[in-house]
């Protein structure tokens, strides 16, 4: 009982089946845990009364013969998803205090599922940044080693599912959130084909980017929640309508015989040698296990950088044009006429990086500049998309790195926008395609920090990318690899 925060949520799953544990009990261990480490700050949130009153209402589904698997196990949301039982805040001092009138459609999916949920998690801010530097609630500090990042924006979900306070987070992914955090931290992120969790309640950062996922400590885990989460929402106008789908369903099929693609580009200038070895070794254990390895080329993902940091910002400009003082948040207290009040109230509540993006997605919309940047980016990100497809034709899952490195220290990079960019070159490609992807934790690098496999899958095969994930999962144990202190 002693090591209940070492279970996965299958595990966890099989304990309250079995009347082992109630989930009020584990509810309990989850907030002792959480209490315990607060000097990671991955909490923003936590409310006792109510979770445990989620964790009773479990307990009578339980005892009313309700078998759900994912009943009772508990669980924590990125504070990016509006709820109504804890202030939502988008890690922002726009949004401080704001309490939602409603729960996001993934909040809602989990909750009816039974899932616990033990708080909200701290994230950049506007889920904008690699490093959860950007929080206005702190950064969150990285369980492996305190003096480097989690990686971001879902630093918050990525931390707590690795210093084991909870097995499972939810997060979201718009350029690399929930791939690169879960490198960092030595976790299973996974990303699912755009369209396919529902947007509505997720705050909004680049609309046409913006996926809901999940963070766990084992693929088979991020399979199950997956499955919860995802599936058609008339409120999301990008929902996609396909009829509900198991994405365990394969988990157990060995990858003989399955092709993964290995794109050079990947291994390029600016990959280091230690992630190199790790991800290297990762697909020698696929040879081993009978996949078959396949040489690509994908020439066009070195353009992603670029289009992203066109298309993202130019949709957070519009998107955060919502935070005026007037409808809601932080409304500044001192001010002149209307105009000045809505200045004021953006200056004083928006961070550093925000008001980047605004500035630079204004400008590549403008009269004059929107032909030369804004739809020749489009333009590329349709070539990457097509890119992607191409690439499918000879392979099942592409695979290759997360991250060019292992976490970086706090601060290395929080004077350098533009280096701080680059930690998502692996993972925008996939992004601006909407294609599914995950990290897989594959090892160890310098400092003894944690590398992440990346298995990228075309639209809608998520069961085939977990399989892959499920199938290395059970011939290694990365995994399960707790950070000193945390065991
Ligand atoms: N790091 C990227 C950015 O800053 C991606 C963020 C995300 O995926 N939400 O935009």
């Amino acid at each position: 009982m002693n090591e209940l925060h070492l279970a996965s949520a299958a595990e966890l799953s099989r304990l309250l089946a079995r009347g082992e544990v109630s989930s009020e009990d584990l509810a309990r261990a989850c907030l002792d845990r959480i209490e315990r480490h607060r000097a990671l700050n991955a909490f923003l949130d936590v409310r006792p009364e109510a979770t445990l009153a989620q964790a009773r209402a479990a307990d009578r589904r339980r005892a009313a013969g309700d078998q759900g698997r994912l009943l009772g196990v508990p669980m924590a949301h990125k504070d990016i998803f509006v709820t109504r039982d804890w202030a939502s805040t988008a890690a922002s001092r726009m949004l401080e205090g704001y309490r939602s009138p409603f729960d996001a459609t993934v909040v809602e999916r989990l909750d009816q599922a039974g899932m616990v949920c033990l708080g909200k998690l701290n994230c950049d801010e506007f889920a904008m940044g690699s490093s959860n530097e950007n929080s206005a609630f702190g950064p969150v500090l990285n369980p492996w080693d305190t003096r480097a990042v989690p990686g971001g924006s879902s630093g918050g979900s990525a931390a707590a599912v690795a210093a084991r306070l909870t097995p499972v987070a939810t997060a979201t992914d718009t350029g690399g959130s929930i791939r690169e955090p879960a490198a960092f931290t030595g976790v299973t992120g996974a990303k699912p084909t755009y369209g396919r969790p529902s947007r509505w309640g997720m705050i909004a950062f680049a609309s046409s980017l913006d996926t809901a996922g999940v963070m766990t400590r084992t693929a088979e885990d991020a399979a199950h929640v997956l499955s919860g989460m995802l599936g058609f929402d008339p409120r999301d106008s990008t929902s996609v309508d396909r009829p509900p789908e198991d994405c365990a369903r394969d988990l157990e099929r060995s990858v003989r015989g399955l092709r993964i693609g290995v794109p050079k580009e990947f291994f390029g200038d600016g990959l280091s040698p230690d992630v190199e070895q790790a991800v290297r070794q990762a697909l020698a254990v696929y040879e081993g296990l009978g996949a078959e390895l396949v040489d690509i080329s994908l020439p066009n993902v070195r353009l992603g950088i670029p289009v992203y940091y066109v298309v993202a910002p130019a949709e957070a400009s519009s998107n955060l044009s919502r935070y005026d003082g007037v409808r809601y948040g932080h409304r500044a207290t001192d001010y002149g006429d209307l105009v000045d009040m809505i200045k004021r109230s953006r200056a004083e509540g928006l961070g550093a990086e925000p008001k980047r993006r605004i500035l630079v997605g204004t400008y590549v919309l403008s009269h004059g500049y929107y032909d030369a940047y804004y739809i020749k980016a489009q333009k590329v990100r349709r070539l990457i998309a097509d890119e992607f497809q191409r690439g499918f034709a000879s392979c099942d899952i592409i695979a290759g790195p997360v991250t060019t490195s292992v976490a970086f220290d706090i601060g290395e990079n929080a004077s350098d926008p533009v280096s701080m960019y680059l930690a998502d070159l692996y993972t925008v490609p996939g992004s601006l395609a909407g294609i599914p992807s995950m990290s897989v934790p594959c090892g160890f690098g310098k400092a003894q920090r944690p590398v992440g496999l990346q298995l990228i899958a075309n639209y809608f095969e998520e069961a085939t990318m977990l399989r892959a994930a499920h199938q290395f999962q059970l011939a290694t144990d990365w995994h399960r690899r707790v950070p000193d202190g945390f065991a």
